[in-house]
């Protein structure tokens, strides 16, 4: 990036923008990304609303090369996808010409976007992006001015406790070579109750909280109760 833009780690996309072409490639260092796309689609699925994701405006924030992006769009939804980072972007516009869908890519921060075109979505998802910004307040902030009255906001993150710490960085990192070391920073990573405070002093109400939990004898991730390390909440905007 040539400029500084609000809220942007330049180190954190470069991290993502160096891996980008293997984005697709489900045996890459993107295999998490695609053994829970199935998981978080059925998630957002069952809580967007009526009908689900058929016919709503969706806005997908820091999308990479568009595995969620792709799902909600083959899901009926009219989706946009944003991302600061040049590679994933351009990765996401070549995969979407495969598929044969129809997605507006667009390399725009969601405060960015937030001030142009503010009350414009039914659906706003963040998944797996707030720990690689410097203020993911902000962002939640930017994603409820984006949301329509009553819209909903999915967001994902990493807790940040002891078993969070020992799963999310010295497991997959360094035990299991799920992900490329130094992806994740733990002080970066989120509690359920910070996320709450952020988004209900920006007017969303908390209506789910879902853990997404990795077993590593079956090497297969479930939802369920247990929130203590990957995450998943849905909000409405009041
Ligand atoms: N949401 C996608 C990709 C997660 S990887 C998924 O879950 O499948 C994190 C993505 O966030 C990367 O593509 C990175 O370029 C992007 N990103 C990081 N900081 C950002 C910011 N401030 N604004 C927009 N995108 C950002």
């Amino acid at each position: 990036m040539s400029e500084t833009v609000h809220n942007v780690d330049p180190g954190e996309i470069n991290k993502f923008e160096k891996l980008a072409a293997r984005w697709w490639d489900p045996k890459s260092e993107f295999k998490p990304l695609h053994d829970i796309n199935p998981l978080r689609l059925d998630y957002i699925e069952a809580r967007a609303g009526q009908q689900g994701l058929k016919g709503k405006q969706v806005l997908d924030v820091g999308c990479g090369g568009g595995l969620l992006t792709e799902a909600m769009a083959t899901h009926g939804a009219i989706v946009t996808g944003i991302d600061m980072g040049k590679a994933p972007l351009n990765v996401a516009r070549l995969h979407q010409h495969e598929s044969g869908l129809e997605i507006d890519y667009r390399q725009v921060t969601a405060e960015q976007l937030a001030e142009q075109q503010p009350d414009s979505y039914d659906v706003v998802t963040c998944l797996e992006m707030l720990e690689h910004v410097p203020d993911p307040a902000g962002v939640i902030h930017a994603c409820a001015q984006l949301l329509k009255d009553d819209g909903q906001l999915f967001l994902s993150t990493i807790n940040r406790n002891p078993k969070a710490w020992l799963f999310a960085v010295i497991g997959a990192e360094y035990l299991l070579n799920i992900l490329p070391k130094g992806t994740h920073e733990y002080s970066k990573f989120i509690r359920p109750s910070e996320m709450e405070s952020w988004a209900r002093a920006s007017d969303l109400q908390l209506t789910d909280l879902t853990g997404m939990s990795y077993n590593p004898l079956t090497r297969e991730y479930s939802l369920g109760t247990d929130v203590s390390v990957n995450y998943l909440a849905s909000f409405r905007k009041a």
